[in-house]
């Protein structure tokens, strides 16, 4: 590709495959001007060579009907030219060539004439045959691609379940490219004897792969690595001249799928490359409830809605089993016979999808959870956190954390976010912050009694840690600490080659590999020598520690609304688990699926966890790669309408995200002057990114707050967005949305715009008077966000001196001795008093207003003055936890006393593993 066309757009590699229809329309209106006259040819045919070597990496439009384009353009047929690019920019983007030999022919005639080109759709079952491309990395020259093209399609058979096409490079650069760029690839057969560097010169890419691979070299096993790397979903075959038997035995092959000797039959490849993409397909569970369902059974059980009998005889609610269609019924059973297995305790195809969900997401196990995030976040709290064990956890966390903790007995040292008052949002906790709590916890003695840091990646509103660090430094501080990632969101990310390392088991898969390199000790050894004896905490905050690989037991667990960010049905999650130490909190891992699972899981849900993890595996790289695309498109559109952007504006990571913590110096995605270097020295380096996919749209700048706004666009315009803040609104994009999607927004939000820009003009001096009042409240009169105060003494009888955390279980118990408990109103002047005075105001309760939904009381906290201002300010109608009639539930003062008495500190917990430090 030529280096300006690489330059031009910043975006092409990261949101990869989803730029390429752009390339194709642009060309569209290429020909079109060149036809109508207003443009020359040769933009047309500079656009042509720029996009011909990016299609290289695809099998469709290939180089038969590429090579018929340019001899068109060069004939000066403008209007044949014209039509043949249309016809190719239609089947790309109707994706027909998957199915019509026509749209492989140079003149879009003879269909089923020439059967070599294209795959024929159906197969022997009449069924439509999933198609993918499979990337064949090669030394022989390219002059020789076509007739070994021609030889893989004589390769497919009736009753292939899928077809495939195959796509040639001649380079590790190009392989590498290819994988980037062609979302339909699902195996790659690497031969020996290629080159390394690409036929283009391509600095964007040499930056790229710079970053992945130390290395140029034109070694299989080295490529194959690189390529996993990247697309770990692949499936990869090697093909080797040298004794295969040897090769195998190297540790570095694991990554392959199989290795072939080179002479072997090509036959026995096609078949390996079609059980590969088969093993993706299966979805043990949902394949045996399909079966189920066409069985013909009778209940004599609970579940009468199971059959759809009790719905179809009936005059009354037959519309539920015509709206839900009969299949929903027929897949319903409260059984675990019949193959249906049973949730609680897996042992048949639950057991088996769990292991390929595992598998696709990098885990070493995977519980499938039916009631949520919620769910699975409790599940892990429990198993993992023992009565009065410390667990330092942000305090804007997702509610199910604090319950958990309520739950478990656990004691939360709260850790703060950083604020970003103006947009009344939170960040994420500085990693600063969490080591100052752990050396503060070392400092008392008490290091052994943390057990856990329990953190939110990505937050809400898009910051993504560097959980890689987090984990690191943590460990090097205590090396049998526990993680919990709330992944919540960010399930998705897993697919997307720049995001996956900020994920928990990118992070966890990736120190796994730093310890087992024979370097790795060497440098723990080097800034051990570095450091001295007893290094001030001042030096470890700022030092970035390495932690002792010898020492290390890596404990990591993520959970993930799959319902949120991939094709599962609401409530299905998952909880991802990478723990060294797994066998010895496993039976209180089963204590809490029994706590928590309901014991009438449901199929439906089992089974879209099932297919959401086999769409990923199929198409999950697209698919991100789209949602990043769509996020990036909507930032553009936005910043480029001179009539939107006047009244709002996209937050880039310039503004969510202070320059503390973006040590890369970098300001947006498409910040002008921002290269790639920059991007992925930031992925690579910086404290917090930023998820594209989640967009905050500022809106208080059109007079709007954040529930106006979005009251507005869901009532006028049927647009739902995700949440809100006092003057924002968060746009997310998914794996769903399409450029349809963008325009509507687009549209809309211009549409807003010219209203507002309309009644300014002519309201008069009041209107605008009253619009910049309305401005000014919503931007800069702002209520400062309150941090966690403190437990009051009565929760904190073990506690230590220079950490915050206490019992929130007995806080919370404390609301249920109603004579201990008082309610006094928000605006009664006793709150100041008490405030002035004492006796301290202790909430009995969670206290969760909604926006922006974190709590600002715990039980137990005592109240501050700023907790007050911020309710007082507080213009949301729904607080969970406070009833604006009886105000807020306090626990009294003589209650408090009596608790106060009572506690004593627990026992120590004899449990000698609790000794490591
Ligand atoms: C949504 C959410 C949860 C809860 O997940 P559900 O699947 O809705 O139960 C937990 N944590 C975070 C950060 C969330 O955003």
């Amino acid at each position: 590709m030529q280096e300006q066309h690489a330059e031009r757009r910043i975006d092409q590699f990261f949101s990869g495959p989803g730029a390429r229809a752009d390339d194709w329309r642009e060309l569209v209106n290429a020909a079109r001007a060149w036809k109508d006259g207003t443009q020359d040819r040769a933009r047309f045919e500079g656009l042509l060579a720029d996009i011909a070597a990016t299609e290289e990496f695809h099998a469709y439009p290939g180089s038969r009907l590429m090579t018929e384009l340019r001899e068109r353009a060069a004939s000066g047929d403008a209007t044949g030219t014209l039509a043949l690019v249309m016809r190719l920019t239609q089947a790309l983007q109707t994706r027909s060539f998957r199915q019509h030999t026509s749209d492989w022919d140079v003149h879009g005639e003879s269909e089923g004439e020439i059967p070599d080109l294209l795959p024929p759709a159906l197969g022997h079952t009449g069924a439509r045959r999933p198609y993918f491309e499979v990337l064949i990395v090669t030394g022989v020259p390219s002059t020789s691609w076509a007739g070994l093209a021609a030889e893989w399609r004589r390769l497919r058979r009736p009753v292939d379940s899928f077809i495939y096409e195959p796509v040639f490079v001649g380079s590790a650069e190009d392989a590498f490219c290819a994988a980037m760029l062609n979302p339909d690839l699902a195996a790659v057969i690497i031969n020996e004897g290629f080159q390394y560097r690409s036929r283009h010169n391509a600095p964007v890419l040499r930056e790229l792969t710079a970053s992945i691979q130390s290395k140029e070299t034109d070694s299989p096993l080295t490529l194959a690595q690189t390529l996993k790397r990247v697309r770990p979903e692949l499936d990869l075959y090697l093909m080797s001249n040298q004794r295969v038997e040897e090769l195998a035995g190297r540790p570095e092959t694991s990554v392959l799928r199989r290795i072939f000797y080179s002479v072997e039959e090509l036959l026995e490849l096609h078949l390996s490359v079609l059980e590969g993409v088969q093993d993706r397909y299966e979805t043990p569970f949902f394949d045996n409830l399909k079966k189920y369902a066409q069985r013909p059974i009778g209940t004599f059980h609970a579940l009468p809605i199971a059959r759809g009998k009790s719905v179809f005889k009936s005059d009354w609610i037959r519309d539920m089993g015509e709206f839900y269609g009969p299949n929903l019924f027929l897949a319903e059973s409260s059984a675990t016979t019949g193959g249906l297995d049973s949730l609680l305790e897996p042992t048949g195809n639950i057991k088996k999808a769990q292991e390929k969900a595992a598998r696709a997401f990098g885990a070493d196990q995977v519980f499938f959870v039916t009631n949520g995030t919620s769910t699975s976040n409790k599940m892990a709290v429990q198993a993992l956190l023992a009565q009065g064990d410390i667990a330092i956890v942000d305090r804007n966390c997702h509610k199910s954390h604090h319950y958990g903790m309520v739950l478990a007995g656990a004691q939360p040292l709260y850790v703060e976010a950083f604020p970003m008052t103006e947009y009344s949002m939170y960040g994420a906790v500085p990693l600063r912050t969490i080591k100052q709590a752990l050396l503060n916890l070392r400092a008392e003695g008490r290091l052994d009694r943390v057990k856990m840091v329990d953190l939110t990646n990505c937050t809400f509103d898009g910051h993504i840690y560097n959980t890689r660090r987090v984990m690191e430094e943590c460990l090097a501080i205590k090396p049998d600490l526990i993680f919990l990632w709330d992944e919540a969101w960010f399930g998705f990310a897993r697919f997307s080659p720049f995001l996956r390392p900020r994920t928990a088991m990118g992070a966890a898969n990736d120190i796994e590999a730093w310890m087992r390199e024979p370097s790795s000790a060497q440098a723990y050894d080097r800034q051990r020598a570095e450091l001295g004896e007893n290094p001030s905490d001042e030096v470890l905050l700022k030092t970035r520690l390495i932690p002792d690989p010898r020492k290390i037991r890596l404990r990591v667990y993520q959970t993930n609304s799959t319902h949120k960010s991939m094709s599962a049905i609401r409530q299905g999650s998952m909880l991802f688990v990478k723990d060294v130490e797994f066998h010895t909190v496993e039976a209180q891992f089963r204590e809490a699926v029994f706590t928590h699972a309901s014991t009438s899981p449901n199929q439906q849900l089992i089974a879209s966890l099932d297919v959401a993890r086999r769409q990923m595996e199929l198409e999950g790289y697209g698919l991100v790669a789209n949602a990043i695309e769509i996020a990036f498109a909507i930032r553009k559109a936005v910043a480029a309408n001179p009539l939107i952007s006047k009244y709002f504006s996209v937050l880039g990571a310039d503004k969510m995200v202070p320059a503390e913590f973006r040590g890369s110096g970098f300001t947006d995605f498409l910040a002008d002057g921002v290269n790639w270097g920059q991007v992925l020295r930031s992925l690579h380096d910086d404290e917090f990114c930023l998820d594209p996919t989640r967009i905050t749209l500022v809106c208080g700048t059109a007079a709007y707050d954040g529930t106006q706004f979005k009251g507005l666009l869901a009532s006028r315009y049927g647009i739902q967005v995700n949440k809100t803040s006092r003057n924002s609104v968060l746009l997310q994009s998914n794996i769903n949305n399409t450029r349809s999607d963008v325009a509507h927004l687009i549209r809309v939000l211009a549409e807003i715009a010219g209203e507002i820009e309309h009644d300014l003009s002519q309201g008069g001096v009041n209107a605008v008077k009253a619009f910049d009042a309305r401005v000014r409240s919503l931007m800069t009169d702002v209520p400062d966000l309150p941090n966690f105060s403190r437990f009051h003494d009565s929760f904190r009888a073990d506690a230590g001196e220079k950490t915050n955390e206490g019992d929130i279980r007995s806080g919370f118990y404390s609301a249920y001795d109603a004579a201990g408990c008082e309610y006094i109103r928000l605006a009664d002047a006793e709150i100041d008093r008490r405030l002035r005075n004492g006796p301290e105001l202790v909430s009995a309760n969670f206290v969760i207003p909604y926006p922006p939904g974190f709590p600002i009381m715990v039980p137990g906290q005592v109240i501050t003055q700023e907790a007050i201002d911020f309710m007082r300010k507080l213009d949301v109608k729904e607080i969970h936890g406070y009833n604006a009639v009886q105000g807020l539930k306090l626990v009294r003062p003589e209650a408090l006393a009596r608790l106060g008495e009572r506690r004593r500190p627990p026992a120590p917990r004899l449990r000698p593993a609790d000794a490591a430090e």
